[in-house]
C-alpha cells in the first residue's frame, strides 16, 4: 500500500520478483542514454531512466499507471546503446504485462490493439491490413470506429493504390491448426501451467 505521499516501499521488490527482467533494474545507474535515445521520449509521461527511479522510489502508482510502459515499440535502441546492457524492452513489456494483469489499464488503444491482434493471428495466422484496424478501431464503438476510419482513410486509399494493402480479406495459412496447438501451449506456459 502507499501512503499519503504515494511512497509504497515494497515496490522494487515487488517488480524484482514478479515483472520480467525485472531485477536488472538493479543494475540501472541512471546514466539516463535509454531516455535520450528513445524516438518515443517526447510521447511518454516518464522515460525508461524515470521509470526506473520511481521503481526504486515506491512510486508503484505512477509506475503502473504510466502511459510510457505501453508506449514502447521495441526499436532497440535503448537496448542497443545502454552501458550496462540492461534488457530495457524487456523490462517495459514486462511492466505493461503485469500492470495489466493487476487491473491498470494505462494506454487503453495499446491493450485493444495487442488483443485484436493476438486473436487474428490466433484465427488466420497472419495479419489482414485492413481487418486488424477495423476491428481495433471499432473495439470502442461505432461512432469512435467512424471517426478512427475517417482519420486513417487517407493512408488507407495510399496503401491500397500501391498495392501495399489487398481489397480481399486474407485467407488462413495452412498449418493454422498446428499454429493454434503452439499459441494454446504458449498461453498455458504463460499462466504457470505444464503442457
Ligand atoms: S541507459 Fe541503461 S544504465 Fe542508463 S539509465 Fe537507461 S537503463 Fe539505466
Ligand atoms: S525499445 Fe522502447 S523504450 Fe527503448 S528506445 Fe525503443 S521505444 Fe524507447
Amino acid at each position: 500500500m502507499e501512503n499519503s505521499v504515494g511512497y509504497n516501499p515494497s515496490f522494487a521488490e515487488e517488480v524484482f520478483q514478479n515483472v520480467h527482467s525485472g531485477d536488472e533494474i538493479k543494475m540501472c545507474m541512471n546514466c539516463g542514454v535509454c531516455a535520450a535515445s528513445c524516438p518515443l521520449r517526447e510521447h511518454m509521461d516518464y522515460p525508461p531512466r524515470q521509470i526506473f527511479s520511481l521503481i526504486r522510489a515506491g512510486k508503484r502508482e505512477a509506475v503502473l499507471g504510466s502511459e510510457a510502459i505501453m508506449l514502447c515499440t521495441s526499436c532497440y535502441t535503448c537496448a542497443v546503446k545502454c552501458p550496462r546492457s540492461i534488457p530495457v524492452i524487456d523490462v517495459m513489456h514486462g511492466l505493461a504485462h503485469y500492470a495489466l494483469t493487476k487491473g491498470y489499464m494505462p494506454r487503453v488503444e495499446t491493450a485493444r490493439f495487442g488483443k485484436e491482434f493476438w486473436n487474428q493471428v490466433y484465427r488466420i495466422g497472419r495479419v489482414d491490413e485492413k481487418d486488424l484496424p477495423r476491428r481495433v478501431f471499432f473495439a470502442g464503438g461505432f461512432m469512435e470506429g467512424i471517426k478512427a476510419m475517417l482519420n486513417f482513410m487517407d493512408i488507407g486509399i495510399k496503401l491500397l493504390l500501391h498495392h501495399r494493402m489487398k481489397l480481399l480479406p486474407e485467407r488462413k495459412i495452412k498449418g493454422i491448426k498446428s499454429l493454434k496447438k503452439m499459441l494454446d501451449k504458449a498461453e498455458v506456459l504463460e499462466k504457470g501451467g505444464a503442457v
